[in-house]
């Protein structure tokens, strides 16, 4: 059918980001000596501004989640929905950032080639297993379950299993958790990604949700993406919600979030450590500076934070 079309067409949206993320790294704009694991060659050439676009996401991704785990001392919970090849679980495992526990989910498709290359790499399964005190680590096709990394297939819109899945896996509602979509809720209808949101305020009392996607979409540049995305059937159900900067606020606010807060990409790159943003700009030579900073301005970080323990959340920032 059309939506089977269509929502396998979002599945290979995984494969889109980790192969950039490959080639990015194989340039030195950052490091990651796992992507390799599921993204086995370097592929074909990106422009620059791309590769300095997946630089920002990344280091934007990055910061706000460091900084939280750092203000939580390592005593929360990480869910990242819609984490396709995703590999910060072992960032954070090299990093000394390991969260108690962190949660991935996506379409269960996904997950089975994930944990198939966790399964076949001893790079990927070594850390894993360090981290796992029983012998009762569980890793089926559909899923994998250890002490300090959970992997569930699940569609997101599907609130109540996913939440009946990640009880199963020991999700804890009482612990400071720190949920991330990384390039995904614009894959739903604005009402499904409002029921996430509304979902992950209603489950905790204290959290951070950490949202990148697409932004101010109605203009000319905006309009071009989306045409390009629908021209691969890609259905962007949820563009309608990438108006601007303040929309992007709304969604959590609307949902029970006490505090928003959202940035254009543009701004984040120009608040990076610019000690390293002079580094990679030297990587590659970029004569259409201005691409870039139409690129930028064309996807944001939005985070919102709930805050019943007081730990500080919204100091959280750039
Ligand atoms: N977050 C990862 C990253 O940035 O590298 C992957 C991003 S990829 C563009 C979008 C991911 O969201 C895909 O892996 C896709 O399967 C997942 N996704 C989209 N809609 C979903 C849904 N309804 N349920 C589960 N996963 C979904």
């Amino acid at each position: 059918t059309d939506t089977d079309t269509a929502d396998e067409a979002v599945r290979a949206t995984c494969d889109d980001a980790s192969i950039c993320k490959r080639f990015a790294t194989s340039k030195g704009y950052w490091k990651d000596p796992y992507v390799q694991y599921f993204v086995r060659s370097v592929g074909e050439r990106k422009a620059p501004e791309i590769n300095r676009g997946y630089y920002a996401r990344v280091q934007g991704m990055n910061h706000l989640l460091d900084a939280f785990i750092r203000k939580t001392e390592c005593d929360c919970q990480v869910i990242s929905l819609g984490a396709g090849l995703d590999t910060t679980f072992w960032r954070l495992k090299d990093e000394n950032l390991m969260p108690r526990k962190y949660f991935e989910v996506d379409f269960p498709t996904v997950v089975a080639r994930k944990i198939h290359n966790i399964k076949t790499k001893p790079p990927l399964s070594k850390p894993l297993i360090e981290t796992h005190s029983t012998d009762s680590l569980l890793l089926d096709g559909h899923s994998l379950d250890s002490d300090r990394y959970c992997i569930v297939g699940a569609d997101l819109r599907d609130i109540s299993n996913l939440d009946e899945k990640l009880k199963k896996f020991q999700l804890n509602p009482e612990l400071p958790t720190l949920l991330v979509t990384e390039c995904v809720l614009v894959y739903m209808t604005p009402s499904q990604s409002s029921r996430l949101v509304h979902w992950a305020a209603d489950t905790f009392h204290t959290a951070m949700f950490i949202n990148y996607e697409q932004v101010n979409m109605s203009d000319r540049f905006g309009q071009v993406m989306v045409e390009n995305l629908q021209r691969r059937q890609c259905n962007l159900a949820g563009v309608e919600a990438c108006q601007s900067l303040d929309s992007q606020k709304e969604r959590f606010l609307k949902a029970g979030w006490e505090h928003a807060d959202a940035l254009d990409m543009m701004t984040v790159y120009s608040v990076l450590p610019q000690d390293d943003v002079t580094r990679i700009e030297r990587l590659e030579f970029l004569d259409e500076k201005e691409l870039l900073q139409q690129l930028l301005q064309h996807y944001s970080i939005c985070w919102a934070i709930k805050d019943k323990l007081k730990l500080g959340l919204a100091q959280l920032a750039f």
